[in-house]
């Protein structure tokens, strides 16, 4: 089982966050690294970690905060 770090659209190796909204609690995701540090313009890279059996799956839709 290998887990690959997932690039986000600014070229960054994606951050693993964790998630605690209501729907996902606790639940583990990659995100631009830049988001949430300061930074003005993050990409919207945004991709589930729970999924060891599959490849990576952009289910990058919609921030929902
Ligand atoms: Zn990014």
């Amino acid at each position: 089982m290998s887990t690959v770090t997932p690039v986000c659209y600014c070229r960054n190796p994606a951050k693993l966050n964790t998630a605690w909204s209501n729907d996902n609690p606790g639940r583990r995701f990659f995100g631009c690294k830049k988001f949430g540090s300061g930074f003005r313009k993050p990409c919207n890279f945004f991709t589930w970690f729970d999924q060891p059996l599959m490849p990576p799956i952009h289910e990058f839709c919609c921030w929902i905060f």
